[in-house]
């Protein structure tokens, strides 16, 4: 595929490293063979999945002569934080319209992503009750800055546009690449499934490499009916964007829904298991939103048999751990 087209920063350093699961894939005693690629570990305070995707929005914002960002997401979102840090290096003014999805969720002086915007020098959050038109939010707020002289750029939740899910194309080659390189065989690929960016970005670039590994999604909100569509049309508008021929096939989209438990961010049980199974067998630091619960999916389906004995399987890890501070009564209990 050729990125070249599009206007790009350069936030990557190098392709983020794909490791063996050893102790995890014993402790599930399934005969599957885990493998992580560790997303977690991007550039920009505090990592993650984000950081693919701004290096393609910024870089828009910037290529528009926009010295001002807003966005949007939930109240502990990582896709805020990671665009109020690139926003502060790009030397940009950053403004967040939060969703409090559950009622009372927001807290000024919450820990977690919520104290990291404000150290990373958000000029301004707006807290808007779940439910609420973000795009109609996000809207009022570049007007009201427009009318005082700046030049605002609004990327969407999650930056789950094309231009964001491009970033994830950009994964799936780096992704075969690597396991070209490494002469390594993954027949199955999970990925957490949220504003869909990550998800569509990931099957549009394997179809562009022609890579032929079958991607799972699992959600962290929505029903599997209404995610798969999500996924789809982005995929369907990012692989356009790339020029990959044959396009987009919509059985190649599956999710799974049965881990999203009572709701975005509220924890599980399942979650709260994977989480720890994590950090105790391989050291690796989830988080409770995202890669937990698509985490615990990953360890379901492993232990359901879902993957055939002797099957390698590669878990996407898309970050969040600053998160984890924003739980701890979770885990404690
Ligand atoms: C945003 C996010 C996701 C989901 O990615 P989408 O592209 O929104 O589907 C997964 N994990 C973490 C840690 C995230 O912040």
């Amino acid at each position: 595929m050729n990125f070249t087209k599009f206007p790009r920063r350069n936030y990557l350093q190098g392709s983020t490293p794909i490791e063996s699961l050893p102790s995890l894939s014993k402790a599930l005693g399934a005969g599957v063979n885990l493998f992580v690629k560790r997303d977690d570990l991007l550039p920009g305070a505090g990592g993650g999945n984000k950081t693919r995707k701004l290096e393609f929005c910024i870089a828009d914002a910037l290529a528009k002569k926009a010295n001002t960002i807003i966005t949007c997401g939930a109240v502990q979102s990582n896709h805020a934080r990671l665009t109020a840090a690139w926003s502060a290096k790009e030397g940009l003014d950053c403004h967040l319209i939060l969703e409090e999805r559950v009622k009372g969720s927001y807290k000024q002086e919450a820990s977690g992503n919520n104290f990291l915007f404000e150290l990373l020098d958000v000029k301004s959050i707006g807290v808007v009750a779940g439910g609420s038109d973000m795009t109609a939010e996000m809207g009022k707020k570049a007007d009201e800055l427009s009318a005082a002289g700046k030049k605002p750029y609004i990327i969407p939740g999650g930056a789950s546009n094309p231009i964001g899910a491009t970033g994830y194309a950009v994964c799936a080659e780096e992704t075969m690449t690597q396991l070209n390189d490494m002469r390594l065989v993954i027949n199955h690929i999970v990925v957490p499934s949220g504003s869909a960016g990550t998800h569509a970005g990931m099957v549009a670039g394997m179809a562009g490499v022609n890579g032929n590994i079958p991607i799972s999604g699992i959600n962290v909100s929505r029903t599997k009916d209404v995610q798969e569509e999500i996924v789809y049309e982005l995929a369907v508008e990012t692989a356009e964007r790339l020029e990959v021929r044959g396009g987009i096939n919509r059985e190649e989209i599956v999710c799974f829904d049965q881990y999203v438990g009572p709701g975005y961010s509220l924890p599980t049980d399942s979650m709260v298991e994977a989480v720890k199974l994590f950090a105790r067998t391989e050291a690796i630091l989830l988080d409770p939103v995202y890669s937990g619960k698509a985490a615990a999916g990953l360890i379901d389906l492993v232990r359901n048999n879902h993957f055939p004995k002797g099957s390698n399987v590669m878990f996407l890890h898309t970050g969040g751990s600053p998160a984890l501070y924003a739980y701890m009564d979770t885990f404690r209990q």
